[in-house]
């Protein structure tokens, strides 16, 4: 089995439609999804749509519930939380209705006797930021699998646990893919990165397949229709901020 494994697609209907062309390259068998499907971009019902018909695996992201009035807003950022109001005036009632429901991670996935763990933030709290080693190495008690996917930071790249933590870097600037090869008695924390709102400087959409048959964990990038992205979050009134980011993939 490959899994094509996409986090914070962020209502970016462009980099959605671009990373499932280039992963349709080599093919997947089902698709896992870690949350944070709406949020911040302008087309919060397509990406709902694809993402409810084509996946397999699907937990919330802090978003999606804000989203839909299941969390109070004040916890989020000005910029967030009037992307968040415009995004529930926005949402039809059968994507609403359809987020609402959306499990909270972490949670068991795989088929045919594949275990792996998906989480939004960490599998500790779906709210919190893994990003350093420090916080990476402070929940290595709680990888119920040899392999947890996570999202939420929006950075692609990861952490080993053999030896001590180690970081696992994402693709390079210069490169379209990187193939990582998983060790059969470390344990990992893997992060695809983020489809619709990177932030590790590198602002094609990002996402990684699995394949646990082979051992391997492929990090990918590509560019996709920027333009059309950003000329619909000015053309919407959301904050000019979310379309500028884009750009710089921060
Ligand atoms: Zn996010």
């Amino acid at each position: 089995m490959r899994y094509l494994i996409l986090s914070d697609i962020h209502a970016n209907w462009e980099a959605l439609q671009a990373a499932v062309a280039a992963a349709s390259e080599e093919g997947w068998d089902e698709v896992v999804c870690l949350g944070d499907i709406v949020g911040y971009g302008a087309d919060p019902n397509r990406c709902v749509e694809w993402v409810r018909e084509n996946s397999r695996y699907v937990i919330r992201g802090n978003h999606d519930k804000a989203c839909v009035g299941l969390e109070d807003l004040e916890w989020f950022n000005p910029v967030a939380s009037r992307a968040c109001r415009w995004t529930q005036t926005e949402l039809s009632s059968e994507a609403a209705d359809w987020l609402r429901q959306l499990p909270l991670g972490p949670m068991p996935a795989g088929s045919n006797g594949d275990r792996f763990t998906i989480s939004h933030g960490s599998p500790v709290d779906e709210d919190q930021y893994v990003v350093n080693l420090d916080e990476a190495a402070q929940i290595e008690g709680y990888l119920e699998q040899s392999v947890t996917f996570f999202g939420h930071t929006h950075l692609q790249g990861g952490f080993e646990y053999a030896a001590g933590v180690q970081r696992i870097p994402g693709v390079p600037a210069a490169d379209e893919g990187v193939s990582v090869s998983l060790e059969p008695l470390a344990r990992y924390m893997i992060n695809p990165g983020s489809v619709g709102q990177p932030r590790d400087g590198d602002p094609r959409a990002a996402w990684a397949v699995y394949d646990p048959e082979a051992g391997t964990v492929t990090y990918r990038r590509v560019f996709y229709d920027l333009h059309s992205a950003q000329a619909k979050i000015l053309a919407a009134g959301l904050p000019e901020v979310l379309a500028f980011r884009l750009s710089i993939g921060h």
